[in-house]
Parts: structure tokens; C-alpha cells; sequence
């Protein structure tokens, strides 16, 4: 098959071969089609490249592992050869985190997918992070409990990758994002060391290290194993939704349900096109932004939090269960990118976070801003994730490359637009789907000063840069 391959590798040789499989027999490939897959992650650009017979990065194998002590073996190798190491989980990351651009070893934690323990006392549960998301909320739910993280990716999705990109789940005002849900983690650094936090509530023993590792998107060592909270399974569920004349209204009356400390599971507002886009048929909400609220969790609970949102959403017309409804059955549909893509559409989204004050001048700072982009196609925005402090903006471009542009080239300035606008409004660049490659060249702005202290972390523990090199920082 003849193809480019955008981002070349380096070479593996023999002697290195033979120590891999000395720690893994059987489990590493160098075929070159498990190569090709290994090649992306769902970074929706690629997708377009993979097309146009272009591959984006290729590794130089595949490796399986089964257990933390062959990880701390082949961490040891890799650290003394010098080869890049890429953590792989479902392969789900949107923002290019897991491409091996550098080339190198691979680590699939898939096989590393077992719950060992689940404490019922104290509402723990440890997991090995190459479990899929699914498989986890599944196991969790026959024996009576939820984790209540359920990103939108979830059946293709693992533990490992939720923690190094800081997730959120589509539940995630009333349990937390992942770093809320993680109590303790176990991980081999660079140079092969394995560090094991305390499954305590909390600790007051200096800063926990070991969290530096969330949101690090496999550029310090590879989480093998966390312990996370869980919950009861809830006893009732309440859905409400209503529609609002504009956006500015509908954010207002979430901000006031959350100063009264009322967190529903699900809040999202869908913008006038959105709500046209998925609620087409709830006829109250034509022309309008549609808010959905789900509540679950104990039948008291439920039922007061109910009620406090029904009387601060008096504003909006109340539209029933049935768009909460319309929203769980499809909230797993992902048709945009498979179906638009390959007819030349490019598409894509972006999740941002603001706090309160700021919130609105954003969505329209945004929203303006994807619309001068030439070619733009669609320029829309939901809110889903909120705080009593703030809220995170998801938006979603698409559009077709102007005669004589390549795809990037309209793909990057819209992306350049929102990021611009995003950082000139006070917001923070992304909320829960990371850094990867799209959002490198904004980092240093997001991050001012910090990132010097970022860059001498990463030198610290990982001074031959071995981890998912190239990305996060040079
Ligand atoms: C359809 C769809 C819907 C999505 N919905 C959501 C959503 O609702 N919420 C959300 O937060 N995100 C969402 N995402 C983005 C993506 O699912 C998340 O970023 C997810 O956390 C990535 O997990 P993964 O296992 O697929 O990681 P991968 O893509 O395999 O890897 C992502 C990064 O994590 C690193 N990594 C993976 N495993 C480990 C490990 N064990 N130790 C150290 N580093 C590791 C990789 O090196 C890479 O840098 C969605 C993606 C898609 C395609």
C-alpha cells in the first residue's frame, strides 16, 4: 500500500526486540497493519489524512502488557535506550494526545482491565486502567453501584485515559469530573519507578505527587491502577426541561440553581441551532435554547431538587420528560465525524471553561468569531458541564475548505479563532479533552509562568524524555 506518513519514527532494532519480548512473550506486534492502526487517535483531522492515504505518526511496535511489574520492565528498557513510550487506552483522546510522533513502543493497557477490589464500606472501588469505561459502569452496576462517570465516549474509552486527560463525565455536576472521583493511584515513572498513593479520603502530607499525573496525557509514566469512588446506585431519577427565549436566560437560571447548592447530575443548554439540531420536534422549543436537568440519587433528595429547579426555571417553558428522554437514548451517537468527513466536511469540536461573569461574553465571543471563519459551515454551542463558580462551553464547527485551501489550513484557523476568542474573554482553553497536538501552540499563553515550572517537572521525572514525547511541552 503506498501512503505518506506525516510524522516519521525511529527504528526499533533487534537487540531491543529481543529485551521487550523477553518481558512480554507474545505480547507485542511490529505488523506493519497493527502499525497503521496505532497510527491516530479520534483527533477528527486525522481521520481526513488516514483518507488521503496519509498516516499520521507510525510506532514502532505494540506492546500488551498484563501486569505493573512488566510495565517497570519495559518503562527500564525503553529509559536506557532511549525510546519513546506512548500510553494507549481506548484511543478515544480528540486532541491528537495519544499519535506517536515521535515513533516508539506503544503500551495498549487493555489487557490490564480487571476491578480487584470493591470496599463497600467505605465506597471504594480499585480498578487496573485499561479497563474499558463501559465494562467498568456494567461491572459496578450488577453489584449495586454507579461510578457516575460516564463521558459520551464511554464504550470506547479506559480508566487510564480518563485520569491523563482529566475527563468529564456527562454526570459530572453532581458526582465530580475524574480528579474528584480518584482517591489514590498506583503508576511507573520514566525510569521505571512504581508509586503508590493511599486509598484515604484525604492526606495533609505535603502536596500529593502523584496527582501531577492527572491531565498529563502519558508525558510522565503510566498510570496502572486507581481507586475510585462509587456510589450507591441511585433509587430515583427526576428529568425536567424547559425552554428559554435565549441563552443569557437559560445560564442564568442554572447559576442560580447552583448558588442554592443544588447539583442535578445532568444539566445542559443546548443554542438556538443546537436545540433545532437534536429537539427538532418539542414544539414549545422552536427558536429557543432547551435546557434538560436530570436528578437521581435518594428519593428525598431527589424530590427537593426537583422542586428548587422548577421554581428557578419559572422563565422557561416547561417542555416535559420526553426531551430528557430523546437525550438518553441518542446521548452515545457520535454520527458527525464518520458521516460528514468523508464527504469533505470538516468538522469539529471544542470545549472551553469560563466562570460565571464572563460566561455569556464568551459564548458570543466564540460563536462570532467561528463565523468569520471562510467556509464555515455550522457554528454552534451547548453548555454541559457546571459549577456554583462557572460552566464549560462545548462548541461544534464545521465547514468546507475554501477552492484552493487544504484542509488543514480552514481546520487550524477555525480552531485558532476559538482559542483566540476563548483566552480574550478570561477563559481557560480546555475543560476536559486536553493539550494533545491541536492545542500545543496555546499552551504557553494559557499557562504564562507556570510553564517553566511544568518544563522542570517534566525534566525532573523524565529527564531522557521518554514519555509521549513532543507533546504538552518541548
Ligand atoms: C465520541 C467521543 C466522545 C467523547 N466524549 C467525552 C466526554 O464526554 N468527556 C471527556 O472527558 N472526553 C470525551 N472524549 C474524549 C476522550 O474520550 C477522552 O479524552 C478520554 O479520557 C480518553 O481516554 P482513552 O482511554 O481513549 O485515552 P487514549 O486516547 O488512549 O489516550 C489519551 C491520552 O492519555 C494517555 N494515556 C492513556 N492511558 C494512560 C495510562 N494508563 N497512563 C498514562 N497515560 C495514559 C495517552 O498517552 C494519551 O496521551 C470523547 C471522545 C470521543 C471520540
Amino acid at each position: 500500500m503506498a501512503y505518506d506518513v506525516i510524522y516519521k519514527g525511529n527504528k526499533l532494532d533487534e537487540k531491543i526486540l529481543k529485551k521487550l519480548l523477553s518481558v512480554v512473550p507474545g505480547g507485542i506486534s511490529i505488523k506493519e497493519s497493527d502499525r497503521i492502526v496505532y497510527a491516530r487517535d479520534y483527533w477528527p483531522i486525522t481521520l481526513r489524512w488516514m483518507l488521503d492515504g496519509k498516516i499520521p505518526a507510525l510506532p514502532d511496535c505494540i506492546i500488551w502488557p498484563e501486569n505493573a511489574q512488566q510495565i517497570v520492565e519495559i518503562v527500564k528498557i525503553a529509559c536506557e535506550e532511549k525510546i519513546p513510550i506512548i500510553p494507549y487506552g481506548g484511543g478515544s483522546g480528540v486532541v491528537g494526545s495519544a499519535i506517536p510522533i515521535e515513533g516508539g513502543i506503544v503500551v495498549d493497557m487493555k489487557k490490564m482491565d480487571k476491578v480487584l477490589e470493591i470496599d463497600d464500606s467505605s465506597l471504594m472501588a480499585r480498578v487496573q486502567t485499561g479497563i474499558n469505561g463501559m465494562n467498568l459502569e456494567r461491572h459496578l452496576n450488577r453489584k449495586g453501584y454507579t461510578l457516575g462517570h460516564i463521558p459520551q465516549s464511554l464504550y470506547c474509552s479506559c480508566l487510564g485515559g480518563w485520569l491523563a486527560c482529566k475527563a468529564a463525565g456527562q454526570f459530572s455536576t453532581k458526582y465530580g469530573k475524574i480528579e474528584d472521583i480518584v482517591i489514590a493511584m498506583e503508576a511507573v515513572l520514566a525510569d521505571g519507578t512504581l508509586i503508590k498513593s493511599k486509598a484515604v479520603p484525604r492526606s495533609s502530607t505535603g502536596p500529593q505527587v502523584e496527582k501531577l499525573l492527572l491531565g498529563s496525557e502519558g508525558t510522565l509514566g503510566i498510570i496502572t491502577e486507581a481507586t475510585l469512588k462509587i456510589w450507591p446506585y441511585p433509587e430515583k431519577r427526576a428529568m425536567l426541561s424547559f425552554a428559554f427565549d435565549d441563552i443569557a436566560r437559560a445560564l442564568e437560571a442554572v447559576r442560580k440553581i447552583m448558588r442554592k447548592n443544588v447539583y442535578p447530575a445532568v444539566v445542559r443548554i443546548y443554542d438556538e441551532n443546537e436545540t433545532l439540531r437534536h429537539f427538532y420536534d418539542v414544539k414549545e422549543a422552536k427558536n429557543k435554547c432547551m435546557l434538560i436537568l436530570l436528578m437521581e440519587g435518594c428519593k428525598e433528595l431527589v424530590d427537593l431538587e426537583e422542586k428548587v429547579a422548577s421554581k428557578v426555571c419559572k422563565n422557561g417553558i416547561p417542555c416535559g420528560e420526553e426531551p430528557v428522554i430523546h437525550w438518553l437514548k441518542t446521548r452515545f451517537n457520535v454520527k458527525e465525524s464518520s458521516e460528514f468527513i468523508p464527504k469533505g466536511f470538516i468538522f469539529d469540536t471544542v470545549e472551553v471553561s469560563i466562570a460565571w461573569k464572563n460566561a455569556l461574553s464568551l459564548y458570543k465571543a466564540v460563536i462570532s468569531a467561528m463565523r468569520k471563519v471562510e467556509g464555515m459551515v455550522i457554528a454552534s454551542g451547548h453548555a454541559s458541564h457546571f459549577y456554583p463558580q462557572g460552566v464549560c462551553f462545548y462548541f461544534t464547527f464545521g465547514g468546507i475548505p475554501p477552492k484552493g485551501k487544504e484542509a488543514y489550513e480552514f481546520y487550524e484557523n477555525a480552531w485558532d479563532a476559538i482559542m483566540e476568542a476563548c483566552l480574550k474573554s478570561n477563559g481557560s482553553i480546555s475543560h476536559h479533552h486536553g493539550i494533545g497536538i491541536i492545542r500545543a501552540k496555546w499552551l504557553k499563553e494559557e499557562m504564562k509562568e507556570r510553564i517553566k515550572m511544568l518544563k522542570k517537572i517534566k525534566r525532573a521525572i523524565d529527564p531522557r524524555n521518554i514519555m509521549n514525547p513532543g507533546k504538552m511541552i518541548k
